[in-house]
């Protein structure tokens, strides 16, 4: 386990796969930081995943080792895709999913952006 709760980067994993080039993925923009490419399996109008260039494995990996320059590349390329694809004037949801409870499945940190209709509070009641 790494510091942050999950096993330490694995390079086979899909984001890593898609930023190498070897899966394609709908791409909306791309810098020296951050890949921004639409969700395989949308769960509103624009769901759209933003990812950074670096092996980061979760939020809390990112959070705790990034670079100054890569956190802030990141997150500006976060609001350029929003403000872009059209989001600012309706709004949008940001949301990362982080470990086990977070229900994360890719472990390359990766946040969503939903848009396109209104999407509720929050999170669902518990489960079960
Ligand atoms: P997580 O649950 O890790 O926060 O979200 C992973 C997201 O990646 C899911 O919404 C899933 O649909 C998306 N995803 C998984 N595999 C692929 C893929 O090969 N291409 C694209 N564009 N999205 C993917």
């Amino acid at each position: 386990m790494s510091v942050t709760g999950l096993p330490p980067y694995d390079d086979t994993n899909i984001f890593a796969r898609i930023l190498r080039g070897e899966i394609p993925c709908k791409r909306v923009h791309e810098d020296a930081h951050a890949l921004a490419f639409h969700d395989i399996n949308p769960q509103t109008p624009v769901h759209v995943l933003v990812i950074p260039k670096g092996r980061y494995v979760s939020m809390a990996d990112f959070a705790a080792t990034a670079t100054e320059a890569e956190i802030a590349g990141f997150w500006r390329a976060v609001g350029k895709v929003a403000r872009d694809l059209g989001l600012e004037d309706g709004g949008y949801r940001v949301l990362t999913n982080m470990g086990v409870d977070g229900g994360q499945e890719v472990p390359h940190f990766h946040v969503h952006i939903f848009g396109g209709r209104r999407v509720g509070r929050m999170v669902p009641r518990a489960e079960g």
